[in-house]
């Protein structure tokens, strides 16, 4: 094959597309399709990483205007076709560039590193007597030499500190042609805490027999409906297992917020090396390793959170995703794929099986399983046989009773008693910070970020007031900016408050918080953890990072601060979300012997959401909230586009966004998509940047996709709106 067509890894819509290169002779016999190769690309011909998408004995370009490949970065082809699929698949589904997709599936190369070894180099045909030549004379040569028996190949950074020497008596065996030297990969970010394997596994209980067998019959993806405590990762090991037996690989994904030491331990515990892991966290050279340790097949079990799904695992056999209701499983940028839908479609070209589990699936993917989509398997008891009582508290008559504190009567004795029995609690809040608004009591003034639509929050810790939305911090103010009155008034709790709260009410208590602002620090969020763990403290206080996932067995006592927080939210997943975040919370109490208890304080103790997740009866949730979503004409039963008009002009985002929705409207035939807007974003301004929002909806994804794609083209062809960026997004995780 003369040409080869080469996809340069540059995410930019220009060179959205092949290039046909030259196979220079030397690389006839070794280039094969998926191979990374280096090319000289653009104007200053730069040396640019490319893949090989396939060949051509034609080019409708000149020969003398095309360039030759320079070089193959590693022999081994890096993307199957499989994934290739897959990328021109991403790209039609999330409207993004193909090499936008590929850059997800296939990272960009890292440098490499190596280490250095050394061996007896027995090709040398005067060994025996070099050899003999050196121990005659006793010294550090010797010392060297003695530590060589047989083949064995030793790493130089060993034999120096064994002998605690320098490089000199190496290199000079190495000159002496005694010793030779060969250079090994060396792989980052292997995972380094050592964990005992499992002597033996448990004995399945009868439920997670009973849904191990639904998974093997079945052909579709299957959802796994399981109550926290259920046993749902027994039954993952288990498919794991029985993968590894067939001489496949697994995916295992799990939303980074859970992707604790303790969840990875227990796969580590019953695979050992066969496991890799990888996290946002990670460097670049890092993650780069673990991909390549995965495509060189020297692990068949990855962990990690939505990006894992890109694992290059060639005999893959299953996916697993666990807490399949999580947001973070959709990407909040370009290329916005959803790694649910991902794993579908790749499980689909490698014949894998798909196992998505949740306590509380999400609606979009539970109404899959009334469709037929999805099978369904359930697990309705906890392995302990004890689901925590709750009791939702009602802080309307707390008020009414002259409570007006933080804590219900009810919960703060319950904190009380747990205390003097020694057990832990847990104490959420999805809010951090001190106060949530600052306000002059005497004109009613807010204090807000002057570069953002939003109030200021206050952070005793900081002494000061911090806009969570940009970053900035002003000094708490003394005087009222607007009518210069000193009295100024602090409203709302966030988690720092309710820290001081309980130390003032139980000054004995060892009281741990968790947030954005306590885990900033590198492993302090394990850090944190642990100590709660082994029992160095009563109390954690936490935002939603402490709601999933963590198995404490000392944790008798779960108290939900305000419920109502996410009730408010203003957005058509605030029910959906509700009831995932009160269930998550309170699935974190008595998870060992002794039966849990959980205390929801909310404002709103009707709100269907709030009722079903007292009685754990996700069916009735489910129902209820697929009647409002069905009358609403919200997911599943339409999509929704968010098109989102930026500029840091008010005018001319306003004037941008107003002729975009005439476009809309104008191409609106048989008014088959339902349009919202123009209006203010829902915070209508973040660092100086004016925010409008365009709403279209439609039951059909192509549709609507080919319909808003269509739309901004024509937007795009209209001169005067250089200063205004336009984003889009269909059915994202917020609203915009
Ligand atoms: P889930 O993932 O559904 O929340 P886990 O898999 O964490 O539940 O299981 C809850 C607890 O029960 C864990 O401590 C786990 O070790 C234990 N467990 C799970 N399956 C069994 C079993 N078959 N026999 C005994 N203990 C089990
Ligand atoms: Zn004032
Ligand atoms: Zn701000």
């Amino acid at each position: 094959m003369k040409y080869a067509l080469v996809r340069v890894n540059v995410p930019h819509k220009n060179v959205d597309k092949d290039f046909h290169y030259i196979v220079p002779d030397r690389l006839s016999d070794s280039l094969s399709t998926g191979m990374r190769v280096y090319v000289p690309f653009g104007s200053g011909n730069r040396r640019t990483e490319g893949y090989i998408l396939g060949f051509s004995d034609k080019s409708e370009v000149e020969d003398d205007r095309l360039k030759e490949i320079l070089d193959i970065h590693e022999q081994y082809s890096v993307l199957s076709s499989e994934r290739i699929q897959l990328a021109s698949w991403m790209s039609r589904k999330y409207y993004s560039t193909f090499n936008e997709c590929l850059h997800c599936i296939a990272p960009k190369a890292v440098k490499t590193k190596t280490f250095r070894c050394l061996s007896i180099d027995r090709d040398n045909p005067d060994i025996d007597e070099l050899i003999a030549a050196v121990h005659k004379r006793a010294g550090k040569q010797s010392m060297v030499l003695e530590l060589f028996h047989g083949d064995a190949q030793i790493p130089q950074s060993h034999i120096k500190s064994i002998l605690d020497i320098d490089s000199s008596p190496i290199n000079a065996l190495v000159k002496k042609g005694i010793l030779k030297v060969s250079e090994h990969r060396q792989y980052r970010g292997n995972y380094s805490r050592s964990v005992r394997l499992e002597d033996e596994k448990p004995t399945l209980t009868a439920e997670q027999r009973s849904v191990l067998d639904i998974i093997y019959k079945e052909k579709r993806p299957v959802l796994l409906h399981g109550v926290t405590g259920s046993g749902k990762t027994e039954v993952y090991l288990r498919l794991i297992e029985d993968t590894l037996n067939k001489g496949k690989q697994a995916i295992v994904l799990v939303p980074e917020i859970s992707l604790t030491p303790q969840t990875v331990d227990r796969f580590v515990s019953r695979f050992g090396e066969r496991v890799a892991l990888t996290h946002s966290r990670m460097s670049d050279g890092e993650r780069y390793d673990q991909w390549t340790r995965a495509a060189r097949g020297d692990v068949d079990i990855m962990i990690g959170p939505r990006s894992a799904v890109f694992t290059p695992f060639e005999r893959l056999g299953i996916i697993i995703i666990d807490e399949e209701h999580e947001s973070s499983y959709k990407a909040e940028q370009s290329p916005r794929y959803d790694a649910r839908e991902t794993a579908l479609k790749l499980a689909e070209l490698y014949g894998a099986r798909v196992v998505m589990g949740s306590a509380t699936p999400s609606v979009v993917s539970y109404y899959k399983t009334v469709t037929g989509e999805y099978a369904l398997a359930c697990m309705n008891n906890r392995v302990n046989m004890k689901m925590p009582s709750i009791k939702v508290c009602d802080m309307r008559s707390e008020l009414a009773k002259g409570n007006y504190s933080v804590f219900s009567s009810d919960l703060k004795s319950a904190l009380a008693e747990n205390l003097q029995n020694g057990r832990q609690s847990i104490l959420f809040l999805n809010r951090r910070g001190y106060s949530t608004f600052v306000s002059c009591r005497n004109c009613g003034y807010v204090m807000t970020c002057s570069r953002c639509s939003v109030n200021y929050t206050y952070h005793k810790g900081d002494s000061g007031l911090i806009c969570h939305y940009c970053g900035s911090r002003i000094p708490i103010p003394q005087r009222c900016p607007e009518c210069g009155s000193p009295h100024i008034k602090y409203f709302g709790t966030g988690t720092e408050k309710i820290e001081q709260e309980v130390l003032r009410l139980f000054p004995s208590a060892r009281v741990l918080r968790m947030d954005r602002d306590t885990t900033e620090r590198k492993n302090s969020h394990a850090d944190i953890l642990d100590k709660f763990r082994s029992g160095k403290a009563d109390i954690l206080i936490g935002t939603q990072m402490i709601a999933k996932g963590l198995d404490f067995p000392a944790v008798t006592l779960v108290g939900v601060l305000a419920a109502d927080l996410s009730l408010n939210m203003n957005d058509y997943r605030s029910g959906e979300v509700t009831y995932s975040l009160l269930t998550q919370v309170s699935g974190r109490a008595g998870r060992a012997d002794e039966a849990g208890r959980v205390y929801i304080q909310t404002y709103n103790p009707q709100h269907y959401s709030i009722v079903y997740a007292q009685n754990g009866d996700y069916l009735s949730y489910f129902n209820e909230e697929l009647s409002f979503r069905r009358i609403m004409g919200y997911p599943p039963f339409s999509n929704i586009f968010y098109v989102l008009i930026t500029s840091d002009n008010n005018d001319k985002a306003l004037n941008a966004a107003n002729t975009l929705a005439e476009i809309f409207a104008r191409y609106n035939k048989n008014y088959m998509f339902e349009r919202l807007g123009p209006a203010p974003a829902v915070i209508s301004k973040i660092n100086n940047k004016y925010r409008y929002r365009i709403i279209i909806k439609c039951s059909d994804e192509d549709k609507i996709k080919a319909y808003v794609l269509y739309c901004l083209d024509k937007f795009n062809t209209l001169k005067g709106f250089g200063d205004v960026s336009i984003s889009i997004a269909l059915n994202p995780n917020y609203a915009v």
